[in-house]
């Protein structure tokens, strides 16, 4: 099977300051081109991220000056690491530090255009150190300064220029030196992103209806696999559209009640999950996200069970390559592995999440609200796949539910005498924990065994 292209662009419209699914917007204006990072997946920034980037931009620069339109391209780093996209530049990056338990945002000097009028603090000014280079260009330099500004991103005054440097023990490191351009931005909000994208969302429904039709005429038995998320939002509106009615949804027991409760306010048939995960955990450790033993004991066993007791079938998923590195060659059409009575289809394996949302509200349909608190993906609240930033965001709101996982991952590294720190900083989500976090490990002086998970006499 031909791997599937992905589109490592985004089309921004520059007259109506919007993100675009295609090239033209309605408009007539031609779209430009914004490159994107690996894994190309764009989504939009929403309400809890939105906050939390006011909330910094406050802290740092006395301003909270973003656009309405605001999107996220996530990109690989030992957590959560957010390539920030307003007015169709990169405005900065959002970070997660899985060992300070801290937010960091940084700007580029792209930012400044909105920034640089409002921003009251976190401004060092450089004029004098410039006039004494004698026209020396600084950008890249180190230089020294006095200042009471802390340490970190900074913006920068020289002159009639402006700047981006980084700010550590008295020394700050141009990044970037030059004027403002003074482009005033229209400021959209997303409902006009759906309104200029409105013909591209229609042609990517019908494209996937023809894809589903074509993919289960004539076939007895057609289901959703619905796992309360928005990709499986998507395909069962799509499937409804193309006459599909069964839905089937997975309870792993160990669901936010915030999916529990979308799930159940769609009708969809709920499947439970009879394994005891708890009791699972003492016999075979932790799952690790490069060991997910759970998703056979919670998901895959039951599903097989009740697709066996109902026969071949055709099942229409919410599948994307864009999701992860490991997604970028899933075929569009596959059986199932594990039960090879079930062929699985998936029609939006093309969509970046930016199309899922636009898609979600043009259609005005329901959706999980974890997204819009925070979290980029839903999945149980024990997942070792979960970003440590999104189980700092569970333990905020839902303190009991992890507190009791919490205290299962202590007592697993206390009985291995383990370096407290492989829990706090989240490094217990792995067996072989890959360079980048051997390396984080090494900096903050933790231990790592060589096989962290392998079972001892004592948890035999
Ligand atoms: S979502 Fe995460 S915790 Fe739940 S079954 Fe899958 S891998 Fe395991
Ligand atoms: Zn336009």
């Amino acid at each position: 099977m031909k791997p599937t292209s992905l589109k490592r662009f985004l089309f921004w419209c520059p007259r109506c300051n919007i993100p675009l699914l295609a090239r033209q917007c309605s408009c007539g204006e031609t779209g430009r081109e914004l490159p994107l990072l690996q894994p190309y997946d764009v989504r939009p920034v929403l309400a809890h991220d939105r906050e939390l980037i006011i909330a910094l931009l406050r802290e740092r620069f006395g301003t909270d000056t973003i656009p309405r339109i605001v999107l996220f391209n996530k990109t690989g780093g030992l957590d959560r690491n957010d390539l920030i996209i307003a007015n169709g530049r990169r405005f900065g990056w959002l970070s997660f530090d899985p060992c300070t338990r801290k937010y960091a945002l940084d700007i580029s000097f792209e930012a400044l255009d909105a920034l640089a009028p409002s921003a009251r603090s976190g401004i060092i000014d450089i004029t004098e150190i410039m006039d004494r280079s004698g026209g020396r260009r600084l950008g890249g330099k180190r230089i020294q300064v006095d200042t009471d500004v802390p340490d970190g991103c900074v913006i920068l005054r020289a002159g009639h220029l402006w700047g981006i440097g980084h700010l550590s023990g008295g020394s700050v490191r141009v990044r970037k030196l030059g004027p403002l351009n003074a482009t005033a931005y229209p400021d959209p909000a997303w409902e006009d992103a759906v309104q200029q994208n409105r013909r591209h969302l229609k042609n990517l429904e019908r494209h996937a209806i023809r894809f589903i039709r074509q993919h289960t005429r004539g076939q007895k038995r057609v289901n959703v696999s619905f796992s309360g998320g928005k990709d499986s939002t998507v395909v069962l509106e799509l499937a409804q559209r193309a006459g599909i009615e069964e839905a089937y949804f997975v309870n792993t027991g160990l669901e936010f009640p915030e999916t529990l409760e979308y799930v159940r306010s769609r009708g969809i048939q709920e499947v439970r999950c009879n394994a005891d995960f708890w009791h699972a955990v003492r016999l075979r450790g932790l799952p690790a996200k490069d060991d997910r033993w759970c998703c056979e004991l919670l998901k895959l066993e039951p599903a097989k069970q009740w697709l066996e007791s109902r026969g071949p079938c055709i099942t229409v998923q919410g599948n994307r390559a864009y999701e992860s590195f490991a997604r970028a060659n899933l075929p569009a059409v596959a059986p199932n592995p594990h039960f090879p009575g079930q062929v699985n289809i998936s029609p939006i394996l093309t969509w970046r999440a930016l199309e899922v949302f636009l898609y979600i509200w043009w259609r005005h349909l329901p959706c999980n609200p974890l997204y819009e608190e925070g979290f980029e993906r839903v999945g149980c609240w024990i997942c070792p796949a979960m970003l440590e930033s999104e189980l700092e965001r569970t333990r905020e709101l839902h303190p009991d539910l992890i507190s009791r996982w919490i205290e299962v991952v202590h007592a697993w590294a206390e009985s291995r005498r383990l370096d407290e720190d492989i829990v706090t900083c989240g490094i217990w989500r792995w067996k072989n924990p890959p360079p980048k976090i051997r390396e984080l490990a090494k900096e903050h002086g933790i231990e790592l065994p060589d096989n962290m998970h392998k079972k001892t006499k004592k948890n035999r």
